[in-house]
């Protein structure tokens, strides 16, 4: 089979494992750098042009797109759809997974648990937000925030409401959240492949952080998760319409909470701390499930 990967960074690890899987498995996977992709436009034949070449032949693609570059990567990606490429993840798939609030309230309408949340527009309404997520203490998160960058704890009623006055005052979009201590800064993340969790880890942020993201300095473990935390997963991945995705979930006092669902997850933290080959079941998924003019919603 012929696989594109619409990636910037070739030299990702993920990357380079997805390419060492597909070979490996008799495929040919060519990363396409998404911001060199040019899409032409015309009403009978979608296509796609590559350092000034139509591209052709391609049967699938799996999105790899940053969160920096979401507009545009999408584009692309609907192009490949309308061809009829199938995508390992559709783009409006992809689309409701980096709109925070967006997920949240999908998440919810399907009963599946969240934090207490709040959002908050008006500043002068600070204390009734806080109040309705039973804080302080509260975590206020923007909006447009990864990696835990724009993720604040804030203990008391008086910096919680300088944090929201401070943020909305600069115009930033923010979400108020009880605090589930008893997470304890560890977070779980299960990888779903096509329905199943293949694999998942524990984070534990670095000390004195209540923050688990690797990128901040946490650690990965294997963990065996529990059937709830199984289900919670595979049922928030298949709301949110993702065939791959990491699912992040919080242990609360009242079961498993979900913090995000990531469309394009990193492989190399789950990987090493679980030595399973995440990169090859996504490719025998791809493979089982690739077929042209597949797509659902064909760029729709
Ligand atoms: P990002 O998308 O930037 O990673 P998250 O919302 O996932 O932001 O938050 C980053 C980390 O902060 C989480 O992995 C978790 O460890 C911690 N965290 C976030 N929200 C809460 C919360 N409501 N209660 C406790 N810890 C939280």
């Amino acid at each position: 089979m012929k696989i594109a990967m619409l990636a910037r960074n070739a030299k990702l690890y993920s990357h380079q494992r997805l390419v060492e899987a597909a070979e490996e498995r008799g495929h040919t996977l060519d990363i396409l750098n998404t911001t060199r992709c040019t899409v032409n436009i015309a009403s009978h034949r979608p296509t796609i042009t590559y350092d000034g070449e139509t591209i052709s032949g391609y049967e699938a693609v799996i999105p790899r797109i940053g969160a920096s570059i979401t507009n545009y990567g999408l584009a692309v990606l609907r192009q490949f759809e309308m061809a009829g490429i199938w995508p390992l993840n559709e783009s409006v798939a992809i689309g409701r997974s980096r709109d925070k609030l967006r997920s949240m309230q999908i998440l919810a309408k399907h009963g599946l648990g969240l934090p207490l949340t709040a959002y908050a527009n008006d500043p002068k309404q600070a204390e009734e937000i806080i109040k309705a997520v039973n804080g302080p203490p509260v975590v206020i998160k923007l909006l447009e925030g990864t990696q835990g960058i724009g993720v604040v704890l804030a203990e008391t009623m008086s910096s919680a409401k300088s944090v929201i006055e401070a943020f909305r005052g600069a115009n930033v979009n923010i979400l108020v959240q009880e605090f589930i201590k008893e997470a304890g800064g560890t977070d779980i993340r299960a990888l779903v492949v096509g329905g199943k969790v293949v694999a998942a880890m524990k984070r534990t942020g670095a000390a004195d952080d209540f923050r688990s993201n690797l990128h901040r300095g946490g650690s990965a473990q294997i963990i065996k998760i529990t059937p709830e935390e199984r289900s919670t997963a595979v049922r928030a991945a298949k709301h949110m319409g993702l065939n791959v995705c990491g699912v992040d979930m919080l242990r609360s006092n009242h079961g498993p909470v979900l913090m995000e669902v990531n469309s394009s997850p990193g492989l190399e933290g789950v990987e090493k701390a679980t030595g399973i080959d995440v990169a090859g079941k996504i490719i025998a998924f791809l493979e089982g499930h690739a077929k042209m003019g597949v797509t659902k919603t064909r760029g729709k």
